[in-house]
């Protein structure tokens, strides 16, 4: 016999983008252009640092997503742009309470980070 409402309660555990609203609070966030890093420290006491290079690579604008979602169907050679190390992040903005928008030096400015998808980042990368 299955029992379904037990079901339904232990789903909700093993969603892992569940954070809680300290998690992804920032208490302060520090930009640093000349490093191209970005430091931000959250509300449960955990830091978390990303080098912007690694940021731009995973984007979560609409264009960069449908770029990396291109179904891979047989063996292609994957082409990285020339220069492409070179882009920097110029400038960023807060978007409300809940992102921020990084501006890169080709022009690049619709990617905007929620403060969600950065904590899921750093715990994917640590
Ligand atoms: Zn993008």
């Amino acid at each position: 016999m299955v029992d379904t409402e037990n079901d339904n309660s232990n789903s909700m555990s093993i969603d892992k983008a569940s954070f809680t609203a300290a998690q992804v609070t920032p208490l302060d966030i520090n930009l640093n252009l000349k490093d191209q890093k970005l430091a931000i420290t959250w509300q449960d006491g955990r830091r978390s640092e990303f080098q912007l290079g690694r940021l731009r690579r995973v984007c979560p604008c609409a264009t960069c997503r449908k770029e990396r979602d291109k179904p891979s169907t047989s063996l292609a050679i994957l082409k990285m742009p020339a220069g492409v190390d070179k882009i920097e992040v110029v400038d960023a903005e807060l978007m409300g309470h809940y992102a921020i928008n990084l501006k890169w030096s080709d022009g690049h400015n619709s990617g905007i980070y929620d403060y969600k998808y950065l904590r899921a980042l750093d715990a994917e990368l640590s």
